[in-house]
């Protein structure tokens, strides 16, 4: 039996493996209605072919793709976007005003990336980034309505992550796919019902107080659901916000006290992380053992605590 790849929830909401670094690690969400088809995050250029297959099975061909909505211009949820927009010859991108620049001459989003990853690392990973026609992105500014086969879809302003973050309000299954703003959760970590959610406080925009105000604003739609990119369908949501809540503020909690730790500054910032999330995780009642756990968890400490220097130095 293959392992399974693409996940049908209710509302005909459709989650995909995208095959980004390992399983289940990153997802590409359909919205589909009517035969119509919302892209919700490209994942990198491997998402590609999942994509047009879960489209084939169900009975959808690219030519019924009218929306690719990008969250935000991070390459794991927006490096495929200018393939898609390529294959898709219907769509039209939706972007943050903010980050739309980005799609249209990717030279600099590239640079950055290749800065932090090498050249190899982001060939590997991402390849080739295609530039996307500026006359078929559409800018969503907070408040936009986006109408898929008359399914009302509503684009928020929700920074924290980065300052170009949208969510996305589907009223019609009273769920919010939300991109990186309400953190992560890997199915690995689950008990037998509920689920591990912990922040992403990832480069080069994390803003806590920004977080905070994108989670509440989140919830102010009361969301039954809400369709993380890292990964899918989350449910408890009242529960799952308040434990977001908590954990954002026990990582700047161990940012500010490893503020002034010079040259060690980041490695006691990663120990710290790992120690508090490794806590966190096991007092959960995850059954995997601390080092399974940390296999599922490690990239992302490391950016992290990244993330939280960055944050430090730009002056807290
Ligand atoms: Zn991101």
């Amino acid at each position: 039996m293959s392992m399974q790849s693409v996940w049908h929830y209710e509302h005909h909401i459709h989650a995909i493996d995208a095959a980004y670094v390992r399983r289940q690690l990153a997802a590409v969400h359909l919205i589909v209605e009517h035969g119509r088809v919302a892209i919700v995050d490209t994942g990198s250029k491997d998402a590609l072919k999942p994509t047009l297959s879960a489209l084939a099975q169900l009975g959808l061909t690219a030519d019924a793709v009218d929306y690719v909505i990008l969250t935000h211009i991070h390459l794991d949820h927006a490096g495929g976007a200018g393939l898609m927009m390529q294959t898709f010859p219907q769509a039209r991108l939706v972007v943050h005003p903010r980050g739309a620049a980005h799609m249209v001459d990717p030279t600099k989003l590239v640079a950055g990336v290749i800065q932090v990853y090498g050249e190899e690392a982001f060939r590997r990973l991402y390849g080739e980034i295609l530039p996307i026609d500026e006359r078929r992105i559409i800018k969503a500014c907070d408040g936009l309505v986006l109408s898929l086969a008359g399914r009302e879809l509503l684009c928020i302003d929700t920074p924290g992550h980065a300052r170009h973050h949208l969510a996305l309000v589907d009223s019609r299954s009273h769920s919010v796919f939300t991109g990186d703003i309400f953190g992560m959760s890997y199915r690995e970590l689950d008990t037998d019902d509920r689920q591990f959610l912990f922040p992403t406080t990832s480069p080069v925009q994390f803003d806590p107080q920004a977080m905070h105000a994108s989670i509440d604003r989140v919830m102010a739609f009361q969301p039954q659901r809400v369709y993380l990119t890292h990964f899918s369908q989350l449910v408890d949501v009242r529960r799952q916000a308040d434990q977001l809540h908590r954990l954002v503020d026990a990582h700047v909690a161990i940012a500010e006290r490893e503020k002034d730790a010079g040259d060690q500054r980041h490695q006691r910032l990663q120990t710290a992380l790992a120690a508090m999330l490794l806590d966190e995780i096991h007092a959960f009642g995850c059954r995997l053992s601390r080092d399974a756990a940390w296999a599922v968890i490690a990239s992302d400490v490391e950016l992290n605590a990244q993330g939280l220097a960055v944050w430090l130095d730009s002056g807290h």
